[in-house]
């Protein structure tokens, strides 16, 4: 069912390539020292070189029974003789020009010759330098073509030749029924998919179809699955490449792949080419940030344009883009024409993520306690991508319990594994350390509870996560909520500080635990005056905007440095009203504090119902304990204090 459409042959795995090359240099090796061996072994075997006045001497002593008169040397064989200790066949020595030679052998009978050596010498030629320099000559041809694969490109060879990795699907077999939500981008998507049934029916009424669409939003919120999606509605063939798969280190190379693309596009029509993270190619041409000029990027993206605007109208191809950076694209893409409509594809809120959640669990058992709505509520913020990997993990944790389903725990289990990361149950804690962030979290959550305005506490613990929290408050919204009012910002950031306010009231010390909820209050305050006009001083005035929206929405000043200093001032203020209030919270509710911790450290892990419960027992006027664990704490709070 997959075409991987792969020209050029470089379909062996990289790892097969490195044996034939290790290959072809041994063989090169052994050629070449063989040769050479065999060449010089062919002048002289083991032989001695001899004066020629000793040759002289030889012939007159009549010891010589044949010489071999070489171009540059003389080949001496001896007579044979029993008390010579020789073992090469002849003696040799350079050759003299020497009249008197001649004359000398015929008067002492020594045969003498003179071999015909054109055809040895052009031989020798061949095998001494001519073989090996075509053997090295092919070795390194191949290492250039090996390195060039390493480095993900077509190679010098390929420029010019369709090596584009086009990823071609006949029948993609995603359906919108795959897609759950994102109602907006799929209303918008079905006029494509009309046009793709029946492009007749546009060209009579001579309405111009759509060439192009660019999906627009953050990672994961599920682009390339719509984009696969139109493909299986439409039933049309799929091309996708990236983005990235244009930008060569030759110039031209991009262009050309560009035009492979379209004519082969418009050979599969109806078909849909989609680009795959399009800001790659597509970035702004007029950059200043990225130095003014790359001309390979250049040149593609105007091959981009011009392939848009020129390829047959009549054949039924739609290119859809994605890109989670819609700001830096150029704006010669988004015009009329080019990649006009743009389809926002965002994440998905309360109804979509327990859409989503209903369409990955449906190939998974489930036990009859689940309850989407409530895992939805407590994922606000996360993609379909997130999802879809949640309940993965729900099924994988159901399997390691030996269930044969997947029950609510397991579900909210991945739910904390996606946002804070695996337990870690083998880190031990002093009991110190775990007194304190015990007070920590139970710090949060008291700031949570005492204030309106906030979401409930759903869950503490303080088993360690990978990824960094020695422990955690879990908080889960009633309701979705899509506007804050300046007092709920004001109570979270409070909750965010009464974590450390906490350490300070119990302990009178403070740790650096508490770094993620100082970034994160911070983060808070800065954004209320410099983005949502929450101050007095600056009224509605935008101190930074956000650059790029859809990935992490890093917020750029565009203020002077004295109104940046006065902006530190107003956010120190926040901060310092809001560390009071929580330190006045904490303070009010010590007795609670102490409770629910040790609590806390002796079960590990509470559930928002038994916070809630122990919190309203202290706030009741008498005190009356009742059950065990009761005395159990109130033991524990004599020990310690
Ligand atoms: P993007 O291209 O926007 O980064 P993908 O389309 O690659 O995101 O989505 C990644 C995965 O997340 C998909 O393969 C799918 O399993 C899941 N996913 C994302 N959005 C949805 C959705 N709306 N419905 C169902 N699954 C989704
Ligand atoms: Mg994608
Ligand atoms: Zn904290």
């Amino acid at each position: 069912m997959n075409d991987n459409n792969k020209p050029g042959g470089n379909g062996s795995p990289p790892n097969n390539d490195f044996k034939l090359f290790m290959r072809i240099i041994i063989f090169s090796l052994i050629v070449t020292f063989g040769m050479h061996l065999l060449s010089t072994s062919m002048v002289s075997k083991m032989n001695q070189e001899i004066k020629y006045s000793e040759f002289i001497q030889m012939v007159k002593d009549d010891e010589v029974s044949q010489v071999e008169i070489q171009s540059d040397r003389i080949l001496i064989y001896p007579k044979p003789k029993d008390n010579t200790p020789y073992i090469g066949n002849y003696y040799y020595t350079g050759y003299i020009k020497d009249d008197n030679l001649l004359p000398l052998l015929d008067e002492h009978n020594v045969d003498y010759s003179s071999p015909v050596q054109e055809n040895s010498i052009f031989m020798l030629f061949i095998m001494e330098w001519v073989l090996p320099i075509c053997l090295w000559g092919l070795l390194f041809m191949f290492l250039g073509r090996f390195l060039m694969k390493k480095m993900g490109g077509g190679g010098i060879m390929g420029v010019g030749k369709s090596n584009a990795k086009i990823y071609m699907q006949k029948e993609t077999g995603v359906t919108f029924a795959d897609v759950a939500g994102q109602d907006e981008a799929k209303e918008s998507l079905e006029e494509i998919i009309d046009f793709l049934h029946n492009p007749a029916k546009y060209a009579a009424i001579g309405a111009k179809q759509p060439r192009g669409a660019l999906l627009v939003g953050p990672p994961g919120t599920g682009k390339t699955l719509l984009a696969k999606a139109v493909a299986g509605e439409a039933n049309v063939t799929f091309m996708s490449l990236t983005g990235s798969d244009f930008v060569e280190m030759f110039v031209g190379v991009g262009a050309s792949r560009v035009r492979d693309l379209f004519k082969q596009a418009q050979e599969n029509a109806p078909c849909i080419v989609f680009i795959d993270e399009i800001d790659a190619i597509g970035k702004s041409r007029d950059n200043a940030i990225n130095g003014g000029g790359n001309d390979e990027r250049e040149q593609t993206l105007n091959q981009l344009l011009s392939e848009m605007d020129g390829f047959d109208s009549s054949k039924a191809v739609v290119v859809l883009a994605a890109t989670n950076r819609p700001e830096v694209l150029d704006k010669a893409l988004l015009r009329p024409g080019r990649f006009d409509r743009r389809i926002i594809v965002e994440k998905p809120d309360l109804i979509g993520r327990e859409k989503i959640l209903q369409v990955h669990a449906a190939k998974v058992k489930l036990g009859n306690d689940v309850d989407f709505k409530k895992i939805a509520l407590a994922t606000s913020g996360a993609v379909g991508a997130d999802l879809a990997n949640m309940v993965n993990e729900a099924a994988l944790r159901a399997v390691r319990m030996g269930r044969s389903e997947v029950l609510q725990e397991d579900l909210m289990e991945a739910v904390e594994v996606v946002i804070a990361g695996k337990e870690k149950k083998d880190r031990i804690m002093s009991e110190k350390e775990k007194r304190i962030v015990a007070f920590h979290e139970v710090g949060h959550a008291l700031a949570a509870a005492k204030q309106k305005n906030t979401q409930p506490v759903q869950k503490i613990t303080i088993v360690p996560r990978t990824m960094g929290a020695l422990g955690y408050t879990m908080q889960m919204p009633e309701e979705e909520h899509y506007l804050m009012t300046r007092d709920e910002i004001i109570s979270e950031i409070v909750v965010l500080l009464a974590g450390r306010s906490a350490e300070e009231v119990e302990f009178g010390l403070v740790t650096t635990g508490a770094s993620n909820d100082i970034e994160r209050a911070s983060q808070l305050a800065r954004s209320m005056i410099s983005q949502y006009g929450m101050s007095e001083t600056f009224d509605m005035m935008a101190l930074e905007s956000v650059q790029n929206r859809y990935l992490d929405g890093r917020a750029v000043s565009n203020c002077g440095d004295i109104t940046m200093a006065q902006l530190d001032q107003e956010v120190l203020a926040i901060i310092k009203e809001c560390h009071a209030k929580a330190v006045e919270i904490i303070s009010d509710n010590k007795k609670a504090l102490v409770k629910i911790s040790e609590y806390l450290i002796e079960k590990e892990t509470i559930t928002g119902e038994e916070f809630m419960d122990i919190l309203k027992e202290c706030d009741e006027p008498q005190e009356t304990p009742e059950n065990s664990t009761e005395e159990a704490i109130t033991d524990n709070k004599e020990e310690n204090s």
